[in-house]
């Protein structure tokens, strides 16, 4: 699969030097590899088209010179950590959302794979070091701009930074995906500080808007895997989206979750409305006209487009009351 979706590998300038650029060349021996000066002279030349780049996208392995850590953005939950940090150690997705903002964000359909791992680590420890709430840990997510674990096989940056968190005391991290391979997560010692979060939409919601991704129910087994072997897994209904029955088909989707997953070995949930940066939102608009959940007549205010407030407070309060039949309120984290 993973030979059939990159078959060219650009390597940025001097990453040869770098384990990970071993380990990844490694794994996709079969990919043309071809030598650039530097990332951006493939992932943001203008004119690309994201979409079309997305049914073939190349992989381009580069050195993160800058911004390793970045402070939590306003459009994501923190969970009530105020040290609220994240990173892109990747950019973009192997999976293609309608609803995703990374086709707003970047130029190009293309992943980068950041190499530099050292310097990520080094950055987090320097952010742990420094975080303004000393008597509180870092909280910092790992598969921010991309989906770590759907990677994992050709990238093992999750289970690297698994691994480097256990030694750090001070350190949380959520690891957010929509994969369900939870095979490499199989040797690994599961760790009270690292929260793997999943996405979880209704089968209709996924098999309409959520292109390439495993289906709910496989994301639920994977799920159900990693809470047996004791992991602390957080569920991410985020966003909601406001299709036709919305109220029906999201409550309908909890209880059926709530039926195979134990509700209460669940560490949190996050319930959410779909929103999005306005300048991404107005740039993906242009190029896409295929998706009607992009068409809605959004409400626009401090530099974010979501749903009118009134019908976000209702979808939020009419869903989180849904939830609270499984789950103890303060468990459930929402953004409206
Ligand atoms: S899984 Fe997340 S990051 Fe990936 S395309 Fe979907 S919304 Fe974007």
């Amino acid at each position: 699969m993973w030979h059939k979706r990159f078959s060219h590998i650009y390597l940025e300038d001097g990453v040869e030097r770098y384990p990970l650029t071993r380990t990844i060349l490694g794994r996709l021996s079969k990919a043309k590899v071809v030598t650039v000066r530097n990332y951006k002279d493939i992932f943001a030349r203008s004119g690309q088209n994201f979409q079309i780049q997305k049914r073939s996208p190349k992989l381009i392995l580069a050195r993160k010179k800058n911004n390793l850590i970045y402070e939590g953005s306003m459009v994501s939950q923190d969970f009530g950590y105020r040290n609220f940090y994240y990173n892109s150690l990747l950019l973009n997705c192997v999976y293609n959302c309608d609803y995703c903002y990374l086709q707003g964000m970047y130029p190009s359909g293309n992943m980068v794979v950041f190499v530099n791992e050292e310097d990520f680590y080094q950055a987090t420890l320097k952010a742990i070091e420094f975080r303004p709430f000393q008597e509180e840990p870092l909280y910092l997510c790992i598969s921010y701009d991309t989906d770590l674990l759907a990677y994992e096989t050709v990238v093992p940056y999750a289970t690297r930074f698994i691994e480097f968190t256990r030694s750090q005391e001070d350190l949380v991290i959520e690891l957010r995906t929509k994969s369900a391979n939870w095979r490499p997560l199989e040797d690994v010692i599961p760790n009270e500080r690292c929260i793997l979060a999943w996405t979880l939409s209704p089968p209709m919601v996924a098999k309409a808007y959520e292109q390439l991704t495993p289906s709910p129910e496989q994301r639920i087994q994977a799920i159900k895997h990693c809470i047996d072997r004791g992991w602390p897994v957080r569920l991410c209904f985020d966003p909601v989206l406001r299709i036709k029955d919305w109220e029906k088909v999201y409550v309908k989707f909890f209880k059926e979750v709530f039926k195979l997953l134990p509700a209460e070995k669940i560490r949190d949930v996050s319930l959410g409305v779909f929103r999005m940066n306005a300048d991404y939102y107005k740039r993906i608009k242009k190029q896409r006209t295929d998706s009607d959940i992009l068409f809605y007549p959004f409400e626009s205010s401090q530099s974010l487009i979501s749903y009118p407030v009134d019908e976000r407070l209702h979808m939020i309060e009419t869903l989180k009351a849904a939830l609270v039949k499984f789950l103890p309120a303060e468990k459930i984290a929402t953004w409206t």
